[in-house]
């Protein structure tokens, strides 16, 4: 759970460089990590509430996998049709509204978090860095008005 909170919020720092015009590959390398992990983190920052209702709307609230109904405790996801991992797309052409269940049998979930978490680690290393490179501007501020004042 905490490392889906995690994913969620690099997901978003991701989007907002890219909002603010820096490059992409000047992102990948920064962060370290691959094209494809580049690519699932933008589309899954892509899906939101009212995107998920949309797929909901128009799928009538059938499953695409198994076209039941609602069920008790399964409830609907957006589900890819072609996987982000796949360098499938968030957009409404992509998306079925699929069971929890029957989502987790396609298993491309487990697949992501295999690919995702190797470069989790390293970003934690580069906030780190980048706390530590504000301490020191901060720092240095202090100092440099020390000095004219
Ligand atoms: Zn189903």
């Amino acid at each position: 759970m905490q490392r889906e909170l995690k994913q969620e919020l690099i997901s978003l720092w991701i989007v907002f460089l890219q909002e603010i015009g820096m490059p992409k590959f000047i992102i990948r390398r920064a962060m370290g990590i691959t094209p494809l992990a580049m690519h699932i983190l933008t589309e899954r920052a892509k899906m939101t509430r009212a995107l998920w209702l949309k797929v909901m709307w128009r799928d009538n609230w059938v499953c695409y996998i198994c076209h039941e109904g609602r069920r008790p405790n399964d409830p609907f996801e957006a589900e890819h049709k072609i996987p982000l991992f796949r360098f499938g797309y968030t957009t409404l052409e992509n998306l079925g509204c699929a069971h929890k269940s029957c989502n987790r049998k396609k298993g491309t979930k487990l697949i992501e978090q295999q690919i995702l978490y190797p470069f989790l680690k390293q970003t934690k290393a580069i906030f780190v860095f980048l706390f530590l490179a504000g301490l020191l501007l901060l720092w240095i501020v202090f100092q440099m008005k020390l000095r004219l004042g």
